[in-house]
């Protein structure tokens, strides 16, 4: 607590002037390379030197300050930084006056409850009275509550899965993505508290001019994060099935279509979600469809 109130202090002093908006990121971890990959692919300038507390981008008005991403929502909340990049599950068990802005779509996980493998569980209730472990206290006593669900929990910040193994708690609430940890511990999930993302979040306090940066930033991430779900695609396709191809594809109203030098055939342009293609691959193949390239698409903007 000590030293985040003195690093608070030295950010405020190190930005008394100018109008940048001061995003917190975090300073090492899962969160940390996708955040600034993601303001990289916004096209935001940023050096990150080691060990460095804050960096300032070159060709847009932001700061990024390197922080603990636990302490992030409390930096944001005291606006010693104005937005901030933070897991969900962070986001919400900290319960800071903060805004979510967006959800940002990498950092998925979810927040599980899990019992040793020979454990017999039916539901919730057979927790009455055991000992769970967890780094997420308020979400989890949430969760027992709406359930009447009385069971002591221990707050541990770290290595929770190991918990039953040493005889510390009957269950454990953590973060799972593929599970294997897990299963390293002999644990298997039965409850899932949450689902969790990367969010965006902001103060809800903000100046007229930092939400003005604030909303370039928004709409750039957007362009982003929609060409990243959507894929260019070229494809050759016989003139006869251009009305079929072109109604099995949604988002595809409407296709850029250009005659081949071939005979009765076209080269159709157009941009999909990448999972609609992928659903329709087989369909688009019957219908003759050849030589189907997909291309990635770095910004999109409607
Ligand atoms: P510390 O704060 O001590 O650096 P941490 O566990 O909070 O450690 P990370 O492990 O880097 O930090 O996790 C940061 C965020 O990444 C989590 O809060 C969560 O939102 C997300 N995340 C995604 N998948 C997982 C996972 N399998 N385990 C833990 N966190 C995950
Ligand atoms: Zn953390």
């Amino acid at each position: 607590m000590r030293s985040l109130k003195r690093i608070g202090r030295k950010i405020k002093t190190m930005n008394s002037n100018g109008t940048v908006l001061k995003i917190a990121v975090q300073k090492s971890g899962r969160l940390k390379d996708d955040s600034l990959l993601l303001l990289k692919e916004a096209s935001i300038e940023i050096s990150n030197g080691n060990n460095q507390l804050k960096s300032k981008s070159s060709n847009f008005p932001v700061e990024i300050y390197f922080l603990r991403d636990d302490d992030i929502p409390e930096y944001v909340a005291d606006q010693v930084a104005d937005i901030g990049i933070v897991g969900e599950n962070i986001f919400l068990e900290k319960g800071k006056k903060n805004a979510l802005v967006k959800r940002l779509g990498f950092a998925r996980c979810r927040l599980a409850i899990a019992v040793p493998r020979n454990t017999k569980y039916t539901s919730i209730k057979d927790l009455n009275g055991k000992q769970v472990a967890t780094s997420y206290p308020v979400l989890l006593q949430n969760y027992l509550s709406q359930n009447q669900v009385s069971a002591n929990v221990h707050v541990i910040s770290g290595s929770v899965e190991i918990a039953p193994s040493i005889g510390l708690a009957d269950a454990v609430c953590d973060l799972v993505s593929s599970g294997s940890t897990l299963l390293h511990n002999g644990l298997v999930e039965v409850e899932t508290i949450l689902q969790s993302e990367a969010v965006l979040i902001k103060n809800c306090n903000l100046s007229e001019e930092k939400n003005l940066i604030l909303n370039q930033l928004i709409f750039r991430v957007d362009a982003v994060l929609k060409a990243k779900r959507s894929k260019y695609i070229l494809l050759n396709i016989p003139n006869v099935a251009i009305d079929k191809i072109t109604s099995i594809i949604p988002g595809m109203t409407s296709p850029t279509i250009m005659p081949l030098c071939r005979e009765g055939w076209s080269s159709l342009h157009s941009v999909v979600d990448e999972d609609d293609f992928w659903n329709r691959i087989d369909q688009l193949k019957e219908l003759g469809a050849e030589g189907i390239l997909v291309i990635p698409i770095e910004k999109m903007i409607p």
